[in-house]
């Protein structure tokens, strides 16, 4: 499978940037700039263009020009779920920073899909709209979080089952692949787990709408603190520790990160990457690692726990450009 941003664009990155110029935003065009700023990993290299979308319009606008342009392009969110080689992205990437959004009063959030799911997180509970409080502390935009259909644990003690973005879900308005801009609802999304229909179709979400529920807002402060503190101890630290959350897609019953546990490889290093010491299914970036480094760790656990336990790991994470 062609990996995304490793198709070589016909123009070089000045020549595209020249003929995106004519109709985006001249300020926020990027040529050849690093994107491991821009992911939560902070690991990848160049784009060939970047553009930061403000809006959903802007957003459509480039992609809808790359098309015309034959440049191939992708979009990127928070950059929380993706791995960017280290020779970077051919073509455009568009960072989506789209984050308009406002509240009805019957609880009908509608958001731009580059809004950042915290941010709405936050907002939608001091106003008393419950809905979106179990995503608390998870890096995401609003596409992001369709794109991967976004899960927590329900709120404590129970924790009996996943919660799913899916489930406040209304519809979101897409710039399909054939360039319409359509209002979906979910039976064109198809959430399952970690999966909709934008995995198959080269549809881009532009907005969303969300309905909330009225809950008291010391409840929903309760189920944040839980949350938080749930996520503190129990994962690496963003902050202190960037990584791409879990590696490796659940095995049912069994547990990825159990398995490299029991392969005894917490703390285990390839140069700057290394396999946690408190979650074994997430790798960390311990100051300057390289995707290089990272796919090499991918490697290093997925050979131990097939020879041990004969589990295959499919990574979660998206590979984008060269490596
Ligand atoms: C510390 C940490 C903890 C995490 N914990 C969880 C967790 O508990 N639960 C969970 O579900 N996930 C978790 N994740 C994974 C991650 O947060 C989610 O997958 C998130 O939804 C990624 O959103 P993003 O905006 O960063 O998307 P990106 O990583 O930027 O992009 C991911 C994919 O979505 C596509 N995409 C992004 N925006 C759009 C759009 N507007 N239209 C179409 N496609 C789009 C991209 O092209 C790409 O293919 C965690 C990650 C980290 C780093």
């Amino acid at each position: 499978m062609t990996l995304p941003g490793t198709t070589r664009p016909a123009m070089t990155p000045d020549q595209i940037a020249d003929a995106l110029r004519r109709g985006l935003e001249p300020s926020r065009l990027h040529v050849n700039e690093p994107l491991a700023p821009f992911t939560t990993f902070r690991i990848g290299g160049p784009a060939d263009v970047r553009f930061d979308a403000t809006s959903a319009d802007e957003l459509a606008a480039a992609v809808s020009m790359a098309r015309a342009l034959d440049v191939p392009w992708f979009v990127l969110g928070l950059g929380a779920n993706v791995l960017i080689g280290d020779r970077g992205v051919r073509g455009l990437v568009i960072r989506n920073r789209a984050q308009s959004h406002h509240i009805r009063k019957d609880g009908l959030l509608w958001s731009e899909s580059g809004a950042i799911v915290q941010d709405l997180v936050l907002e939608t509970v001091r106003l008393g709209w419950s809905g979106l409080e179990h995503y608390i502390g998870i890096p995401s935009t609003v596409g992001g979080a369709l794109w991967q259909n976004l899960h927590f644990l329900s709120p404590a003690p129970e924790r009996e089952r996943t919660m799913f973005i899916a489930e406040p879900f209304i519809s979101c308005e897409i710039l399909d692949e054939d360039g319409a801009r359509r209002e979906v609802g979910p039976d064109y999304v198809q959430f399952g787990y970690d999966e909709s229909v934008f995995h198959h179709h080269r549809d881009v979400v532009l907005s969303a709408q969300f309905q909330l529920d009225r809950r008291d807002p010391a409840d929903l402060h309760r189920i944040l603190q839980e949350n938080l503190s749930w996520r503190g101890s129990r994962h690496p630290w963003l902050a202190v520790h960037p990584s791409a959350g879990s590696i490796f897609k659940k095995i049912e019953g069994v547990g990825a990160g159990r398995l490299i546990d029991q392969c005894g490889l917490k703390g285990f290093r390839v140069g700057d990457a290394q396999i946690s010491h408190i979650h074994a299914n997430i790798l960390v970036n311990l100051g300057a690692a390289t995707a290089a480094d990272v796919r090499a760790l991918i490697a290093h656990a997925q050979q131990a726990v097939v020879e041990r336990f004969g589990h295959h790991l499919e990574p979660e994470i998206g590979f984008i450009g060269e490596f």
